[in-house]
């Protein structure tokens, strides 16, 4: 495990790549000490909430985020857990998917993707500013990285313009460009302060949303995603990269 930031935020951890992030990070020879598991419906959430019965380091908050006027809130109780110190790592993982063609693309569905895919994520990341601000000026390693104060944004290759071969998918490739042009402006707005940001593309994962024939399991995924973490430096912020850690077109 290649990336040690001692405290971490998640959204959508509840199953899926969301999930194996949790059990990766604990799985760690230096897991966080504090890692705060946000998910839609906690009392479902098996899984995670056995991993926080027996690891104090897990604490489960619900959280929808599409309740933007939740936010102040999840970034208080986030400061409450954190007792002090800053935020290491914001990940936004929660996402949707719709993949009408053409003639079934709605407008509720144009909204709901861009309120999950891309407008939470940047409205998440503005709320958390000062507790990343936190971790990076108490951090005396001189070079950004996912340990120090970093923003993940998990994208998808299909909101790249430039890798677009196939057409379709209205909704979702117009959530996850957005996504990614709001991740390169929040990688030179908080440069300054130390803060990376960067977008992801996890792979054609096998979960809910990949599907079973998708090309690998969230083990392989989460596994490269951090490699790919691991590396992230000033020079790399504001990129797009996916989990074998091969840059993507905009
Ligand atoms: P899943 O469908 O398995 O999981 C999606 C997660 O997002 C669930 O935890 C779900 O919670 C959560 N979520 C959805 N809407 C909300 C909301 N309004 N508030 C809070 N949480 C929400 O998908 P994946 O794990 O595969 O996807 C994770 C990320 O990876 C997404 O951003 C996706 O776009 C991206 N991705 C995935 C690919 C793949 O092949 N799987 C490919 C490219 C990108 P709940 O259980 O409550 O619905």
């Amino acid at each position: 495990m290649p990336i040690y930031p001692s405290t971490v935020f998640i959204t959508g951890a509840n199953r899926g790549i969301g999930l194996e992030f949790v059990k990766q990070l604990l799985g760690s020879k230096n897991p966080p000490n504090k890692l705060i598991a946000s998910c839609r419906k906690p009392a479902e959430a098996k899984e995670l909430n056995e991993l926080s019965s027996v690891n104090p380091a897990v604490h489960v908050l619900q959280f929808d985020v599409t309740d933007f006027d939740a936010i102040p809130k999840i970034v208080s109780d986030t400061e409450r857990i954190l007792d002090g110190v800053g935020l290491n790592l914001l990940i936004n993982n929660a996402g949707i998917i719709h993949r009408s063609p053409l003639g079934g693309v709605t407008l509720d569905e144009m909204r709901t993707e861009a309120d999950i895919n891309c407008i939470a994520p940047v409205l998440i990341a503005q709320a958390f500013v000062p507790l990343l601000r936190k971790a990076a000026e108490a951090s005396d390693v001189p070079n950004m990285s996912c340990d120090k104060a970093a923003i993940v944004n998990i994208t998808s290759k299909v909101g790249s313009i430039a890798d677009n071969r196939g057409g379709g998918r209205y909704a979702y490739r117009a959530s996850k460009a957005g996504l990614n042009a709001i991740t390169k402006s929040l990688s030179i707005d908080l440069a300054k302060e130390n803060i990376l940001a960067v977008v992801l593309h996890p792979g054609w994962v096998q979960t809910s949303m990949g599907g079973p024939d998708a090309l690998i399991d969230t083990v392989t995924c989460v596994q490269g995603l951090l490699n790919v973490m691991a590396t992230l430096d000033a020079q790399k912020s504001g990129t797009f990269w996916d989990y074998k850690g091969e840059q993507i077109p905009w």
